[in-house]
């Protein structure tokens, strides 16, 4: 019987992962397995990721996976090249470390490939296919899932994941290099009710995680928030300070809602009294947008601890609020 698209398709991509995985191993590897030991990757998570390495020359996977009896449509389809009107089949990627992306199952749906030091794109992923669907798949799932902390970590990129679960937080998960959406949220409910978001600490992190919270909150799932500072992302807050240190900001989370107040803080001037009021407006807002009254006092609750106003009075703010922006 001939196989399915989708089966050649995944059958396709795992005797990719093995040849990259070969490829690194090998001498023409060499290189990129000196990059991943020089960013501190052991040789035990090196398996256990299966990374790999992508050839210099540019149609080295393609006459492999030809000479398995795969077609070039099918290659292509798979997302790992693409025709080449002079010179025929033209892998995706070339002389690049890889990270194969699995999906819950742990079968292989995609790459990540990095460029060894400087060089862009710096990262490359495989496109969408019909096995892989970014918005439905997250990095380190298939491990994350195993865990039984009741949480994912849930990071950037690819090197985050591995290194946290290097440091032993297997509970780390990252998107693949798109913001988090609503399917990635229903796919984390399936195994975990809390996400602890550990973005990098750059304003693109922080604006990132502040799309997150609501994403997430939609999807029944409560967001906390880890900051990395003083250092870039986890990968490097971990290498330079370790586990503990990590495990003790774990522990400092903040609320993804008292998060987003503390960033938006910055938009005023909060030694004045205007510019405190203003602020306290806008959260009153933000405090009339939870529907549960419980939730709602609660947080009114914690608002009002933390920037010291009376509850009463920012319970009627809130109120006052609502009726202002119907
Ligand atoms: P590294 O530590 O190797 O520099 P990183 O994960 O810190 O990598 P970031 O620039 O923070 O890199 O990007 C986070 C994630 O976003 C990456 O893991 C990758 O999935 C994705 N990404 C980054 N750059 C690109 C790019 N140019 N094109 C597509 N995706 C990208
Ligand atoms: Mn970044
Ligand atoms: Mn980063
Ligand atoms: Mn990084």
């Amino acid at each position: 019987r001939r196989a399915g698209i989708r089966e050649t398709l995944l059958a396709i991509n795992k005797l990719a992962a093995k040849y990259y995985y070969a490829q690194l191993k090998s001498e023409k590897g060499k290189t990129a397995h000196e990059y991943l030991t020089g960013r501190k990757l052991s040789e035990d998570t090196i398996v256990h990721f299966g990374l790999g390495y992508a050839n210099k020359y540019s149609d080295d996977l393609s006459r492999y996976l030809k000479m398995k009896g795969y077609s070039d449509e099918m290659i292509i389809q798979a997302g790992l090249a693409s025709a080449d009107e002079k010179y025929g089949l033209h892998d995706k990627f070339w002389n690049r470390v890889m990270f194969p992306i699995m999906d819950a199952n742990s079968r292989v749906i995609g790459f990540g490939g990095r460029v060894m030091g400087e060089g862009k794109p710096k990262y490359l992923n495989s496109p969408e296919t019909p096995i892989f669907d970014k918005s439905r798949n997250l990095y380190g799932l298939n491990r994350a899932r195993q865990t039984r902390k009741p949480y994912f970590l849930l990071c950037e990129g690819y090197m985050d994941v591995i290194a946290l679960h290097q440091a032993g937080f297997t509970n780390a998960v990252a998107s693949l290099g798109t913001a988090l959406t609503a399917g990635h949220a229903s796919l984390i409910k399936r195994y975990v009710q809390e996400v602890y978001l550990t973005y990098d600490s750059d304003e693109a992190g922080t604006r990132a995680a502040l799309r997150a919270v609501p994403i997430l909150k939609d999807a029944g799932i409560s967001a906390k928030v880890i900051r990395m500072d003083p250092y870039k992302d986890p990968d490097e807050f971990i290498k330079n300070l370790g586990p503990k240190a990590f495990e003790e900001r774990i522990s400092k989370a903040r609320n993804g809602f008292m998060f987003s107040l503390e960033v938006l803080e910055k938009q005023f001037d909060m030694a004045s009294p205007e510019g405190k009021t203003e602020f306290m407006k806008e959260a009153a807002r933000r405090l009339g947008t939870f529907d549960e009254e419980i939730e709602r006092n609660n947080y009114i609750e914690a608002v009002a601890k933390t920037y010291k106003v009376s509850f009463e009075n920012l319970r009627k703010l809130v109120a006052k609020m609502a009726v202002v922006s119907g």
